[in-house]
């Protein structure tokens, strides 16, 4: 088969990873930066190139679309669908899943379970907003933050007002969040490829750190999972509509809530804590897919 990574940086460890494995199973695999795609999108024969020349016969991509590029990136990552290239995640769910806003709302409506959570936008409604999370101490976020920057957590009701108060006054759009304490600065991050997870970890932050994020300093342990988690894991990734997904849940007195879906997730982490060829499943998922796809076009 014929793949293509989109991802700016060849030498970054998921891109080389991805490109490892795939070649290892014997395909042709190119590393493209989606930002140097440029594309004709009026033709019927709609095309994609890069570097001046068409890119023809691919059979799947894999975007590796960072939070950076996400409108530049989605709109290439359409441009090849319309080509009828497979790609595990589509640019409606990439782009989906990059609103936090609208991905928390979509995964309450199919009754997964989420922390507390409110939006506001006027600031006289902060008061209403503090209480319906049910006090301090909470979590406040930026809509546009990752990599635990922009996650606050504010210990008191003081604290809380002041920085919303702060972030409204910049016109940031902000999340509150019921606090879950009982995490106790860990979260699990879920790698889900197709409808099932594959490898999963416990991150626990720094030393006197609420936030687990692995760039925050945190460290990870390969985890158990129950099988409530999988299935919590599992059916978080389905809503969004992503088929490989970093899915991350808190442990709470309520059973795992899910904060939030990756729709690229990091290899490096995981296959170091897990011991897991992460890379190597999901090349296998793709080459499944593809295979489905044909047989099923025989008929
Ligand atoms: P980012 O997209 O920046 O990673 P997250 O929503 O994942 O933002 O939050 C970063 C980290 O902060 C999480 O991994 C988790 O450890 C911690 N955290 C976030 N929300 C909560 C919460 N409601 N309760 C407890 N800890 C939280
Ligand atoms: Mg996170």
């Amino acid at each position: 088969m014929r793949m293509i990574i989109l991802s700016r940086d060849s030498n970054l460890y998921s891109t080389r990873r991805l490109k490892e494995a795939g070649e290892a199973q014997g395909h042709e695999v190119r590393v493209i930066d989606p930002m140097r795609c440029y594309m004709d999108i009026t033709s019927h024969n709609p095309k994609v190139l890069y570097q001046g020349i068409p890119i023809v016969d691919a059979d799947a991509i894999i975007p590796r679309i960072g939070a950076a590029n996400t409108f530049y990136g989605t709109a290439v990552v359409r441009q090849f669908e319309i080509m009828g290239v497979f790609t595990p995640n589509s640019s409606q769910a990439i782009t989906r899943s990059r609103d936090k806003l609208s991905s928390l709302q979509l995964l309450a409506r199919r009754g997964i379970g989420l922390p507390v959570t409110g939006f506001a936008h006027a600031t006289q409604d902060i008061d209403g907003l503090i209480e319906l999370v049910g006090g301090a101490p909470l979590v406040i976020k930026l809509l546009e933050g990752t990599q635990g920057i922009g996650v606050v957590l504010a210990e008191t009701y003081q604290a809380a007002k002041s920085v919303i108060e702060a972030f409204r006054g910049l016109d940031a759009n902000i999340l509150v969040q019921e606090y879950i304490k009982e995490a106790k600065g860990s979260d699990i991050r879920c790698f889900v490829v197709g409808d099932k997870v594959i490898a999963s970890m416990k991150r626990q932050g720094a030393d006197g750190e609420f936030r687990s994020n692995l760039h925050r300093g945190g460290s990870a342990t390969k985890a158990k999972l129950t099988p409530e988690e999988r299935s919590t894991a599992v059916r978080a990734a389905k809503a969004m509509g992503l088929r490989v997904a970093g899915v991350d849940l808190l442990r709470s007195h309520h059973g795992p809530v899910v904060m939030e879906v990756n729709s690229s997730p990091g290899l490096e982490g995981i296959e170091k804590y897990t011991d897991t060829d992460v890379a190597t499943k999901i090349i296998t998922y793709i080459e499944r897919s593809l295979t489905g796809r044909e047989s099923s076009a025989d008929h």
